[in-house]
């Protein structure tokens, strides 16, 4: 195969891992001899804290966890948000929604929230770029046009003023308040950093979760030192789990993962009742060993008794329709009429 349709190719398959546009892939393939570009060790840290605090909550996006897709260097990243999510059925600017996630704040005498250390180190435009006070490292946080960080942060530290919460995020050393945190749960807040290779290493191929799964909701957490995805399919899509985690697994552009041990329901008896829940998971680790750190995969399918919901929540959301049609059980005609009148009577609104 000639070079230069070896590069389209592997260019296309970087595009399915990062989500970013044919054309980067090809030019980021072009200069670096790394499929995908895996982080220094304190970029790494950084992104996996960040990865954990974004993946939080569970809302309706137009792509899992909020993030359209990454631009992955060695040095930095750039996440690409999506415009909005929904929270409780009210919609909900993404950007808002991800400072709320990761910038620092202080409950004073309960908690800090967000990523600890966790600094704003510019900001330009709808590019909020983020560091962390003794590590470093460079996320920058893109929001779709026409954001401005400036407006969206000064509002945001009001309202934290407002109800008697500390914005910590601007300071140019770590508060009191993020010591006396860190000092009472060293174990959590160090959590990001110790499983930073899983963190980084999922950031840089979040795009996985919208192309590859078959799922229509994904939400993550951290349970017991497992860092948990629930990946919710609907009977008839088709939850083929084999194809996501080969991928997610692949030797040359995946993450250095193995299976440790994992549950199939897929051919069991029992899940082709209309009422079971069929849920298979998957625990991987890294293919050595002696590096910490455990990624809990959970592909759920609801049955076809399950009340197929959210659909319209998602195009809202600003969700591909294509995407829609394909992680979703077909609408019968009635249903996309009501549908179709549904969104244009609130969009009109
Ligand atoms: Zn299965």
């Amino acid at each position: 195969m000639p070079a230069k349709g070896r590069i389209a190719q592997r260019a296309r398959i970087r595009k399915t891992f990062t989500g970013e546009s044919a054309q980067h892939a090809q030019e980021q393939l072009l200069s670096s001899a790394e499929l995908i570009p895996a982080a220094t060790d304190r970029q790494a840290a950084l992104e996996s804290q960040v990865m954990l605090s974004l993946g939080g909550g569970r809302e309706y996006w137009a792509h899992p966890l909020g993030i359209a897709s990454v631009l992955p260097f060695k040095n930095r990243i750039i996440i690409i948000l999506d415009g909005a999510t929904q929270s409780y059925g009210q919609p909900f600017e993404m950007n808002l929604h991800a400072a709320q996630l990761v910038l620092p704040y202080a409950e004073p005498e309960i908690q800090v929230n967000g990523v600890i250390g966790l600094r704003v180190s510019g900001m330009s435009g709808r590019d909020l770029s983020l560091t962390h006070l003794e590590r470093g490292g460079e996320v920058i946080l893109r929001g779709v046009k026409g954001t401005r960080w400036h407006e969206i942060l000064s509002e945001l530290k009001d309202n934290y003023r407002e109800a008697g919460l500390v914005p910590l995020w601007h300071l140019d050393k770590q508060s009191r308040h993020e010591i006396d945190h860190e000092n009472a749960y060293r174990k959590i807040v160090n959590y990001g950093t110790v499983i930073s290779w899983l963190g980084s290493g999922l950031l840089r191929r979040v795009a996985l979760w919208h192309t590859a799964s078959t799922a229509y909701t994904t939400s993550s957490w951290k349970s017991d030192g497992d860092w948990v995805f629930e990946l919710d399919s609907y009977y008839g899509i088709g939850n083929d789990h084999g194809k996501f985690l080969s991928l997610l697994m692949d030797a040359k552009w995946g993450i250095d993962l193995k299976v440790e041990k994992y549950t199939c329901e897929c051919k069991a008896p029992w899940s082709s009742s209309p009422y079971h829940m069929k849920a298979c998971y998957y625990y991987l680790t890294n293919r050595d060993s002696s590096i910490p750190g455990r990624l809990q995969l959970r592909f759920r399918t609801l049955g076809p008794a399950y009340e197929v919901q959210d659909r319209e929540q998602f195009l809202e959301a600003g969700a591909e329709p294509s995407w829609v049609d394909r992680v979703y059980p077909a609408l019968r005609k009635d249903e996309k009429a009501s549908t179709q009148s549904s969104l244009v009577s609130r969009r009109s609104k």
